[in-house]
């Protein structure tokens, strides 16, 4: 934008600096609310980081993953070139004569151009569709707490960037005709909008334009001006915190959780019960919330009724770090104020199942999970604090390492009469299956074992299990937040496993398969870990394993939380129902990366659902019975306990089956009956 007449440029000039001041103030004051926060280190490979902000920020990625997201794609592009305007105009406002013509020359100044007038015009429609979705269709997932202040908010800040871009053209219809007027100004063609909007002030005495022209580039400027002090108060305090919190995304599998150093005496308390014990990089998650609602549009917590939103967690923990953490740093030391009562309320943390989709489709990469297992480990460990069946659980861990609380002796029964040896018997083998507890306890894993152990010996495997020296991983005593119990496990089992110089284990439970290959690791767990879906279908591809057997049955497949989001598994399984001949797989509307969770993830198995308004595996029940299969097929012991409880509940287990894939394979298979 070039000016051809300013009233004053030293007006300009300190209204610009105190804009400015103020910004970087508030800014400060953000940062300082930060090093509240514990230390953690987030800097490490650096160029995958800022890959990472390239293909996330300004690929928006994971925004255009759905058609509305292409709106705020246009509005993130057409904002940042509104910028690269201001520079101009800013520029023209305190060195009269500014323009960028004269440093970038005009072919570039012209493209440009064009190109702030094409996103300005993509802006201005993909803004009407926001005012369209928000205030008429209003759909559920921006859908708020206080739903008037964030409407306000929303209202304002659409507001002021259509009054912007107003603004903008105004200003450059005007420019065009001062350049049509007076030589030696320049204003390129190929700004077409502008050009077009210029017929507007045809005709006006030269005068009257310069007035024009001031009147606008005033008003956009300060419309500029005003939304830099605005933005750190509005739920585009996101503008600061999504980059920084992009570039710090962790590249720890979905899966890890962090160890706690239970050794350290120093550490008088565990897990996060106040603000300032979650890690700054926790605490910067909450500034880069955009309150877009793609976790809860995705949470069964909160599609069933539960006491628990993703989006409006972060959101009270945010307003509580603007609060809470400003009398921190004004007077040393707040009021104590627990999180858990007073900030999220206890059903809340204990309503999520770990499912990972509120992690998975957050554009913006914030860390729910972890948080809601820190507040958690607080609980368990300093309060004693949990669900009153978890007690219950917590002790059959202790006393027979499954959560049954079954005999541990009886461990390896499930596999008497079948061909498989331990490998106290034979230590020599390749692989170690790992049962776990529902293959080793739970009728219905049991059966699930049983046919693994066929498919293993068809397929000529060299396996043995640990049978009674089995114990169980612990993966589900870290999520409830018993850290110190999960690492007793954990250590014990590691160096059972271990003893026997394992190098390669399959698991048929993705819970098992998760923590034995990502958390693991943290107790010298160094092993090869596949699941046997994973396995199958290196067998399938191997022609170790050949289904020929026709299945004549329609059928969808569940996928697990912990086997799919967690680790990737979503071709696997599906290329081994493809090999089954007849078998024609339906895929449910919420499948892949969008699966909702059966409701047993995250110690919820062992939990009473008593809360909202359907329970999580009746809901995922009906998804699937919206197909109309005769077979659900299923990847994990656990979904297979909650779908039949699912299918019960509606009165259909006779006319609808669920199957582990091991089930139908052997069931496909020369040998299966
Ligand atoms: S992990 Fe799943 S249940 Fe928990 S908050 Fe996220 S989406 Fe909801
Ligand atoms: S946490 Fe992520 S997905 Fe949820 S509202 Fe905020 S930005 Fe959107």
């Amino acid at each position: 934008m070039q000016p051809g007449y300013f009233p004053a440029n030293l007006l300009f000039g300190v209204i610009l600096l105190a804009a400015v001041a103020f910004f970087l103030v508030t800014v400060h004051k953000l940062y300082r609310l930060l090093r509240l926060g514990q230390p953690e280190d987030r800097f490490d490979q650096i160029g995958r980081r800022v890959r990472g902000v390239a293909t996330f920020v300004l690929g928006q990625r994971r925004v255009v993953r759905e058609p509305a997201g292409w709106g705020h794609f246009f509005i993130f592009w057409g904002f940042i070139i509104i910028t690269v305007g201001s520079v101009e105009t800013f520029g023209a406002g305190l060195y009269h004569g500014f323009a960028y013509w004269q440093v970038l020359g005009k072919p570039l100044t012209a493209a440009l151009y064009l190109l702030q007038d094409l996103l300005c015009a993509g802006v201005v429609a993909a803004l009407g569709v926001s005012l369209y979705r928000r205030f008429l269709i209003k759909p559920e997932r921006l859908r708020f707490c206080d739903q008037h202040a964030a409407n306000l908010d929303a209202g304002v800040i659409i507001g002021l960037i259509l009054l912007l871009i107003v603004l903008l053209f105004g200003a450059r219809a005007v420019e065009y005709r001062l350049a049509v007027a007076q030589p030696g100004r320049y204003f390129p063609q190929s700004a077409f909008i502008s050009v077009a909007l210029s017929g507007w002030f045809a005709g006006l005495p030269q005068a009257d334009l310069e007035g024009w022209y001031s009147f606008f580039w005033w008003a956009h400027t300060l419309v500029i001006l005003g939304f830099l002090v605005y933005i750190p108060f509005s739920k585009h305090l996101h503008i600061l915190g999504a980059i920084p919190n992009v570039f710090c995304r962790s590249f720890h599998p979905l899966g890890e959780l962090s160890k706690l150093d239970l050794e350290d005496e120093s550490v008088e308390t565990y897990g996060v019960a106040r603000i300032e014990e979650f890690t700054w990089k926790q605490l910067l998650d909450l500034y880069a919330c955009t309150e877009c609602g793609r976790c809860s549009e995705n949470c069964p917590a909160h599609l069933t009724g539960k006491p628990l939103s993703p989006k409006e967690t972060i959101h009270h923990l945010k307003r509580h770090l603007l609060s809470q953490g400003q009398l921190l740093l004004a007077q040393g030391e707040a009021k104590e104020m627990p999180l858990v009562g007073e900030v999220c309320l206890p059903d809340e943390i204990w309503s999520c199942t770990t499912c990972g989709n509120c992690m998975e489709h957050c554009p913006v990469f914030i860390e729910h999970i972890p948080k809601f297992v820190d507040l958690r480990r607080n609980l368990v460990l300093m309060e004693s604090s949990f669900p009153p069946e978890v007690q219950t659980v917590l002790r059959n861990w202790e006393t027979n390492s499954n959560p049954w609380g079954l005999a541990f002796a009886t461990r390896g029964d499930w596999a008497q009469g079948l061909q498989v040896p331990t490998l106290a018997e034979t230590p020599q083998v390749e692989f170690l299956y790992y049962v776990g507890c529902a293959g080793s306890f739970d009728a219905r894993g049991q059966k699930v074992a049983a046919a693994m152990v066929q498919l293993l010996n068809h397929a000529g495997v060299s396996f043995g299990i640990l049978g009674a020296e089995e114990k169980c991983c612990g993966e589900t005593a870290r999520r409830i937040g018993n850290e110190y119990l999960f690492q007793a496990m954990a250590t014990e089992l590691a160096e059972t496993i271990n003893g026997y110089g394992i190098k390669k284990i399959i698991t048929t439970c993705p819970h098992g398969y998760n923590c034995l290959k990502n958390e693991y690791p943290q107790f010298g767990g160094q092993w090869e870990v596949y699941h046997h879906t994973e396995f199958l279908h290196r067998l399938l591809q191997e022609g170790r394993l050949t289904p020929w057997r026709p299945l004549d049955k329609k059928l969808t497949f569940h996928d697990s939380c912990y086997l799919g989001r967690y680790n990737g598994l979503y071709k696997e399984p599906r290329e081994l129902l493809k090999a089954i001949p007849s078998l024609r797989l339906l895929e449910m509307e919420r499948h892949r990366q969008k699966s909702f969770c059966c409701g047993a993830g995250g110690g919820r198995m062992w939990m009473e659902e008593t809360l909202g308004t359907q329970k999580i595996n009746e809901a995922r029940t009906d998804q699937a019975l919206a197909l109309e299969p005769e077979l659900i097929a299923v990847s994990c012991p656990f979904c297979a306990i909650m779908l039949e409880d699912g299918l019960k509940a509606r009165e259909q287990e006779a006319a609808v089956q669920v199957c582990d894939l091991a089930e139908l394979l052997v069931q496909a298979l020369e040998t299966g009956e």
